[in-house]
């Protein structure tokens, strides 16, 4: 398309075909994200590299999916019924983005949101829960053995109040959502030409929903499955279960949202074929130079995948397709992954721009 003033409009077609009818609403314009190419990570490896560009949802993150599917999922239960009490209310626990999505989906249908977070969550994340309108709870970081952790408050909070609780890691409704969505999107957008899919694990619930539904398109199509690649931060144990059957922790990560000690129930059944444990300065890198040199930003969660998916292509060689998943912007960080003082004080690489 031409920039020249004098040059006619484009045909009508040409503009149309590129967008689908009106989203009815913020919740219908949840998902249908595009898969992107990543140019260098593509160029180093003569692979084909694709970041889902889940950044792009109305809240900003791929825990919108999993906020919609578990409100939608409960509405059909009978649990939840637009705006009545009781059961107007959900309550969840959250490393933010899930929070996020649901206090977006819950006010666009008539509920309210009890937010439970771990202080050391980013600012940006924690500001725009206030801002939105959730009710939010921010307690002290705690391991998940500890009645203390944001899971459990959560969870009596609900049981104390009778609100909904959401439940996001053990409720499977959540890896259903992308089962049926992101797995889809993805299956269409790569015209089923896709070697392996690599992707971070929170509650697991992506990382399932899409290994079971591009299992499940291929084989309709009678293709060989996609390889399941964990993509694991230092400080969890989900790497070591993948690949000794052993959930022992080391280490730890600056990424928030990612990492996991238990096998969860939106993980369990899900069959991987290996996995990359990605250290944070790995993951920095990706990040940074993908904001710098190709326009995209986002946060460190797509830099551990990233980083996995470059390491899957350097095993299986050029000429293979990889999917993985940009969660989040960057944007939700930047007092953090973007902020030299933060860096530094980890002994973590700074972008020269703001060095
Ligand atoms: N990245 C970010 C930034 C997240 O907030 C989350 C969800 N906690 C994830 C990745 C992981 O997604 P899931 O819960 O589907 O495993």
């Amino acid at each position: 398309m031409t920039h020249s003033p004098d040059a006619p409009l484009p045909a009508i077609a040409e503009w149309t075909s590129l967008l689908d009818e009106p989203a009815n609403g913020m919740v219908e314009a949840i998902g249908g994200t595009p898969l992107i190419r990543l140019r260098r990570a593509s160029e180093i490896t003569g692979c084909d590299i694709l970041g889902k560009a889940e950044f792009m949802n109305p809240g900003g993150s791929v825990k919108d999916r999993a906020a919609l599917a578990i409100i939608t999922d409960a509405e059909e239960r009978g649990v939840l019924r637009p705006g009545g009490t009781p059961g107007g209310t959900i309550v969840e626990g959250t490393a933010g983005n899930t929070g996020i999505g649901l206090t977006l989906v819950a006010n666009a249908r008539g509920y309210r949101t009890v937010i439970v977070m771990p202080e050391t969550q980013s600012r940006e994340k924690i500001e725009f829960l206030r801002m939105i309108g959730a009710d939010l709870r921010l307690v002290p970081a705690k391991p998940f053995r500890d009645p203390g952790n944001y899971v459990h408050v959560s969870r009596r909070l609900a049981e104390e109040t009778g609100g909904v609780w959401a439940n996001q890691f053990d409720n499977t409704a959540n890896r259903e959502g992308h089962r049926r969505t992101t797995a889809a999107e993805i299956w269409t957008q790569t015209n089923g030409e896709i070697d392996a899919f690599t992707c971070s694990c929170g509650t697991g619930g992506t990382l399932a929903g899409v290994a079971l539904g591009l299992a499940e398109l291929a084989g309709r199509a009678n293709r060989p499955r996609p390889r399941i690649v964990l993509a694991d931060p230092e400080g969890s144990g989900l790497y070591g279960w993948v690949k000794e059957n052993d959930l022992s922790v080391t280490g730890s990560s600056i990424t928030e949202g990612i990492g996991q000690s238990r096998v969860t129930g939106n993980l369990e059944g899900v069959r991987f074929d290996d996995a990359e444990r990605i250290p944070d300065a790995e993951a920095l890198e990706e990040i940074f130079h993908l904001q710098a040199h190709e326009g995209l930003s986002v946060g460190g969660s797509a830099g551990i995948n990233i980083a996995a998916a470059i390491r899957v292509a350097r095993k299986l060689g050029p000429g293979h397709r990889i999917v993985t998943i940009l969660c989040d912007g960057g944007a939700r960080y930047q007092s953090k992954l973007f902020n030299p003082d933060f860096l530094r004080a980890r002994n973590l690489p700074v972008p020269p721009w703001l060095a």
